[in-house]
């Protein structure tokens, strides 16, 4: 990687490992639903390289072309305007939330709406501690740098970002050994944009660091709608209401699964229809890619089998229904689960994961905790704590 690249690609997000295409590790566990091919999923949240060109086609500039996230987009109106008004670079921010639901573009939107430039790259890439100091010390007064899965930084890249963050200075050792000595760079003042799955992965003094931390919520189908209107127009597609609500209640909250869903649907529309996408057409298209009505795709039902079937509704840990499925525990808990669990199919207690009544109707099975008094009690409670699933409301 070279730090001096305008744009540094950003790393694979934590979905990027073969999705769906390992084996379940764990003796006796129940495997259910046959494996997926390794073939890019339909509904992956990670950016593939096809995504990153047609985003950067789509993405918002601006944060009035920002749909959405409307506590998030109130809150940086005021702080970037107070940052113009001091003619001062923006606090540190950082953003939390699961992949593809507009952290780097809200980076972007930072850079472009005080007119300053823009770096992107990610924690992993980030290896040595010459990496951040070159990069750093090569911006331009007020530029925006933004760090993509930021929690996976090392520890001597954290360690010179803590002094650039708070001084606009950072440390560096020129030479080696006996003859080797320290030297302090001024930096010109900038503004960092950390993205991240969940703030609770930073370190506590990295995490302090950031003037403003936000988490971005999953996107309401309303809102999926207009972006979906949005990016048919950008790509010249045409799409009518019931095309667009058709694509938005199965992209899981997040505006990457829609777009992506859109071109799909646009290539099925064109190939097997009049190019237009309708409410069928749109409907068609997804059976044809696999995507179900709620956006669901092979993993996310095997994860319910194994829930419903596997474990017959009985709390399962993270650990052992990731290893059923044959994925890591972090990527069914950041990647998976939040749309899962916002939409009632997967319920989190403290004795683990449970399905939501949402998941049996899925399925087409009896909710046993309705039959049978004793499972009742052991996921009832939890279940009354849960709240209502949210994005099954229109709007
Ligand atoms: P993340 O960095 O969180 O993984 P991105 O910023 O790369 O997500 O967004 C993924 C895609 O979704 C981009 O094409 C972007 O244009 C689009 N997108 C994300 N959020 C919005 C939004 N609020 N309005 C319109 N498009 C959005």
């Amino acid at each position: 990687m070279s730090p001096r690249r305008e744009v540094l690609g950003p790393a694979a997000g934590p979905a990027a490992g073969p999705a769906g295409g390992r084996t379940a590790t764990g003796a006796n566990l129940p495997v259910l639903a046959p494996e997926e091919p390794a073939a890019q999923r339909t509904v992956d949240l990670a950016a593939t390289d096809g995504d990153e060109t047609v985003e950067t086609g789509i993405r918002p500039r601006r944060l009035a072309e920002f749909v959405g996230q409307s506590s998030v987009r109130s809150h940086l109106e005021v702080v970037l305007e107070a940052a113009r008004r001091r003619g001062q670079p923006v606090d540190h921010l950082l953003f939390a939330g699961p992949p593809g639901l507009g952290k780097t573009t809200l980076a972007g939107i930072v850079a472009a709406e005080m007119g300053a430039g823009l770096r992107v790259t990610s924690g992993p890439a980030l290896a040595r501690g010459g990496d951040i100091a070159a990069l750093l010390s090569d911006m331009q007064p007020h530029d925006v740098l933004f760090i993509d899965e930021i929690h996976r930084l090392n520890r001597a890249v954290e360690e010179i970002l803590y002094p650039a963050m708070e001084d606009y200075q950072i440390d560096v050792v020129i030479g080696k050994g006996p003859a080797a000595r320290s030297v302090r760079l001024e930096l010109p003042p900038f503004t960092l944009v950390g993205a991240t799955t969940r703030t609770g992965l930073l370190t506590g003094p990295l995490r302090d660091r950031f003037g403003f931390i936000e988490t971005l919520e999953l996107y309401s189908r309303a809102e999926l709608g207009q972006i979906v209107h949005r990016s048919a127009r950008l790509l010249g597609v045409a799409c009518d209401d019931a095309g667009a609500a058709e694509i938005a209640r199965r992209s899981r909250g997040t505006p990457r699964l829609a777009i992506r869903l859109l071109r799909r649907v646009r290539d099925y529309v064109e190939v097997k229809g009049d190019g237009i996408i309708s409410g069928p057409s749109a409907r068609e298209g997804c059976a044809h890619f696999g995507v179900d009505e709620l956006g669901l795709d092979g993993l996310d039902k095997r994860l319910l089998h194994v829930l419903c079937v596997g474990f017959a509704g009985r709390p399962v840990g993270l650990t052992t229904l990731a290893m059923s499925v044959g994925e890591e525990p972090e990527t069914i808990e950041d990647v998976y689960e939040p749309y899962l669990v916002q939409s009632g199919l997967v319920m989190r207690t403290p004795r683990g994961r449970v399905p939501g009544p949402a998941a049996w109707t899925h399925l087409g099975l009896p909710d046993p905790a309705l039959a049978d008094p004793g499972l009742a009690d052991e996921v009832g409670a939890a279940r009354q704590d849960e709240r209502l699933p949210t994005l099954f409301a229109e709007g």
